[in-house]
């Protein structure tokens, strides 16, 4: 039965572990393709849906793999047989490819995965001083903040152990500047902090690869890097279903209309990291869990009314907001609007105590919610 009480499966969020290939696909613009894709199962206990007002949601959630989705007969393929749809929102996410940068796997220490954090913490316990190198493998990738927080994080774990004097920590990244999708000045606030704790940002770095045995980062003029620890952010790339469906924009990842989050294929939405999003500075929309829920949110609100017949309303409007933990039990944050033009209106509250317990409170939240 769906949200509107009728039985069937006629609307399906897709995005809970599994697979998924595309065929057949008619797009708005008229072109057809036809593709086979595979992307790795989620694995981990199973959040419980629950509405905001504590009621249990009149919906069917099919535990599978999406192996294929055929728009013309708005079906999904799963590894538990088919499920049609009226409509379908995509929110398969954005995987690591760790493969992607020759030498990652064997030598970085992935910030970006339960284990590699753990392992990064206990190799960070176990350091004795030296050079510590943050890697920002590729652009895109989701949280913004995070390789800064691991920065100062890391910054402030060795002033407490005595050894910052003999040791350096410094943030290699695609990127010319910390977070330029929030805008310029949020930029230079972030990189005024890094500098205010010897921090070294290198900006605009590509990264050829990673040389396990002698320990370096190989840059793309072939200048070499030394580092004695290295946390890395591994590439990202859109999983396979959505990377060889008519659905995939040249990045891999789904471009949508930034209000409605449309795809070009009719009945289908697309939310959070699966999306590009363009804004101003000819970035895009960062990869982040505060947006991916408020456009479930504006998603859910449209589908709703288009399938009620009622003529739908309401934007996505691009505002959101994040914390930057810097350690020592203090974190600044950054809220505003990333729509805005001609570049991003993101401002940086100045870091205090207070931001650090909004982060452990707005943590708990979410655990709490998914995990009770
Ligand atoms: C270290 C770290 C810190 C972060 N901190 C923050 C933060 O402070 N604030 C913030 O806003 N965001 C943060 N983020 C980003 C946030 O986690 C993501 O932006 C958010 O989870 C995106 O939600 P999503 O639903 O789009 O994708 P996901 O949460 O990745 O969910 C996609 C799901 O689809 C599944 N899937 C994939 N392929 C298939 C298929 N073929 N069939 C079926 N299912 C499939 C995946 O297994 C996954 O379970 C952080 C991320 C990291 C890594």
């Amino acid at each position: 039965m769906d949200a509107l009480g009728r039985p069937g499966d006629h609307l399906l969020r897709q995005g809970s572990g599994g697979r998924t290939d595309s065929r057949g696909a008619r797009r708005r613009d008229g072109r057809n393709r036809r593709r086979t894709a595979a992307a790795p199962r989620a694995r981990g206990r199973r959040p419980r849906c629950r509405h905001r007002t504590g009621t249990d949601l009149p919906l069917r959630t099919v535990e599978a793999e999406a192996r294929a989705i055929d728009f013309e007969a708005r079906r999904i393929e799963t590894s538990n047989g088919p499920v049609a749809y009226d409509r379908l929102v995509v929110a398969l996410g954005a995987e690591l490819a760790p493969e992607l940068l020759p030498g990652f796997a064997e030598t970085a220490l992935d910030v970006y995965t339960l284990d590699g954090a753990l392992e990064a913490g206990r190799a960070l316990e176990g350091f004795t001083g030296g050079r510590v190198a943050v890697l920002v493998s590729r652009l895109p990738y989701k949280c913004p903040a995070a390789p800064y927080e691991t920065a100062l994080l890391t910054e402030a774990l060795l002033r407490r152990r005595g050894l910052r004097e003999r040791s350096s920590v410094d943030v290699y990244t695609p990127e010319p500047l910390p977070m330029p999708t929030a805008g310029p000045e949020l930029g230079a606030a972030v990189h005024g902090i890094l500098e205010s704790r010897r921090i070294g940002f290198h900006p605009e770095q590509t990264i050829e690869r990673v040389e396990a045995d002698t320990r370096e980062l190989v840059l793309a003029d072939d200048e070499r890097v030394p580092y004695d620890l290295l946390l890395g952010i591994p590439p990202h790339r859109a999983p396979a279903v959505i990377r060889e469906s008519a659905l995939a924009g040249e990045s891999g990842f789904i471009p949508v209309d930034r209000t409605s989050l449309a795809t070009t294929v009719e009945g289908v939405y697309a939310i959070g990291d699966a999306t590009s999003i363009p804004i101003a500075g000819g970035k895009f929309l960062p990869k982040a869990g505060v947006f991916a829920e408020r456009q479930a949110e504006q998603v859910g609100r449209w589908i709703a009314a288009e399938l009620r017949g009622d003529t739908p309303t309401g934007a996505f409007d691009g505002k959101g907001a994040c914390f930057l933990e810097m350690g020592d039990g203090i974190a600044a944050y950054a809220s505003g609007d990333f729509y805005a033009e001609p570049a991003p209106k993101v401002r940086l509250r100045r870091p205090g105590r207070r931001w650090h317990l909004g982060k452990v409170a707005f943590e708990r939240y979410w655990l709490w919610r998914w995990f009770r």
